[in-house]
């Protein structure tokens, strides 16, 4: 494994270090005043957020900070995969606010860049950038979360439009989406015939759209992130279409390889947690940190943390020297998916009884955060592949064991 970082990599740090700490600490002080933490998401929830994630979002832009991995071209800086990297670790030291577009930073505006026209470029990307239009990723459909190649929406040729029946679920803040990204199934004979990865096609679609019916689903946190989106002979122009027709899967796969880069910072971040609990729990309840059982719980989660940190520090070596096959990949994913719910759950044993009193409440400790965590971040075992699928990729290419 080879740490160091080259001068190059150094100055692009030292030049998002000084952005931060000029422009950071004004806007936590605007914010403060608005019930905001040093976090995007403490008992409010994301939706909550919006409003200060747009803002943080335009400061960044202001400082071409929004989207570093895109090309100069489109407002970025063309960074490495080592630059992505520290920006993810610094943004995670700095505990910075989320952004208003993550989905269009990561993953659309980079599959726009890559497989749209200039007109499509040049219409779509500056609003993601400048967080002036909301974007969504439609591609989960109920018979279609894992094994999204089963997906059955469909939008069949009409003249220059296609028309769209269908149902998607699980849709993140598709109820403030101007556009939403989405696949669509092209040819309804793939499935049937066995080739279900063919025949699908990936489409950019106006929310406004007539028959798209958008309905937020309330969550166990009490919040709305995400939502359920019909589909009744929507007609969408043949000219938002993103790619070539039953090119889909390929348009897909690229978005969602994207979807991991931002795992570099996720070690940095359950640790910044850790230290936060730890205080948190000094000043509310400091007899539980003397019990052995929590001792220990406390000392197997800094060491899974740094495990974790270290795994995303080779994956990022092998990435660098050109090597082919990175478990440590699936493998922090998996790592991030078990400690933030082992961080959740030793919350609320080591806060005592007022660390599950939720927003509200009087003796709620930090606002209830520790409280909605617990229900919250149930998701990451879920989100972006659950266990079981990175344990059988893990089996499958990894470890070669038989089917
Ligand atoms: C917070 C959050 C935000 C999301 N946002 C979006 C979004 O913006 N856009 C979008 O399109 N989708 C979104 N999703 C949906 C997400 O992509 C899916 O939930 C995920 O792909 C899993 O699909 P599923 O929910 O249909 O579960 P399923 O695929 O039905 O899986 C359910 C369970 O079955 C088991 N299982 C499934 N397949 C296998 C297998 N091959 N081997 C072993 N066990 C298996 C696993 O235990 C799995 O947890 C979001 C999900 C969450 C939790």
């Amino acid at each position: 494994m080879d740490f160091s970082w080259s001068p190059e990599d150094l100055a692009f740090e030292a030049e998002l270090v000084a952005f931060l700490d000029k422009e950071l600490p004004p806007f936590i002080d605007e914010w403060e005043t608005d019930g905001g933490a040093d976090d995007d998401a403490p008992s409010r929830g994301i939706m909550g957020a919006m409003a200060k994630r747009q803002a943080w979002q335009r400061k960044l832009d202001e400082g071409r900070w929004a989207a570093p991995l895109w090309p100069a071209q489109w407002g970025g800086r063309d960074a490495t995969v080592s630059q992505s990297v520290i920006y993810t670790q610094v943004m995670a030291t700095y505990r910075t606010p989320g952004i208003y577009n993550a989905n269009g930073i990561v993953q659309i505006g980079p599959a726009i860049i890559d497989w749209g026209t200039d007109e499509q470029r040049g219409r779509w990307l500056p609003p993601i950038l400048d967080a002036s239009e909301h974007w969504c990723q439609m591609f989960s459909e109920p018979q279609a979360g894992s094994d999204l190649a089963n997906l059955r929406t469909t939008a069949i040729l009409d003249g220059d439009h296609y028309v769209v029946n269908g149902q998607k679920v699980w849709i993140s803040s598709a109820q403030i989406a101007q556009w939403g990204m989405c696949l669509f199934r092209t040819d309804p004979t793939a499935i049937a015939r066995g080739r279900k990865h063919e025949g699908i096609t990936m489409f950019v679609v106006d929310m406004e759209t007539a028959g798209i019916e958008v309905r937020p689903i309330r969550e166990i946190t009490g919040d709305s992130l995400f939502c359920e989106v019909t589909f009744h002979d929507a007609r969408i122009p043949v000219a938002h279409r993103l790619g070539d027709e039953n090119q889909g899967w390929l348009v897909s796969m690229g978005a969602l390889g994207k979807e991991r880069v931002g795992s570099a910072g996720q070690a940095i971040s359950m640790s910044r947690d850790l230290q936060k609990l730890l205080q948190t729990a000094k000043a509310v309840n400091p007899e539980a940190l003397d019990d052995p059982q929590i001792r220990d719980r406390v000392a197997r989660l800094h060491t899974q943390i740094e495990y974790t940190r270290l795994l995303i520090a080779r994956a990022l070596s092998k990435v660098l020297r050109g090597e082919r096959g990175w478990p440590e990949v699936p493998l922090a994913k998996l790592q991030w998916g078990y400690i933030s719910l082992w961080l959740a759950e030793l919350a609320l044993d080591v806060l005592g009884p007022t660390g599950a009193l939720t927003k509200g409440a009087v003796e709620a400790v930090d606002g209830g955060v520790w409280a909605r965590n617990y229900v919250w971040q149930r998701y990451t075992t879920i989100g972006a592949g659950p266990t079981e699928v990175q344990k059988n990729i893990l089996a499958d290419r990894a470890l070669k064991l038989e089917r």
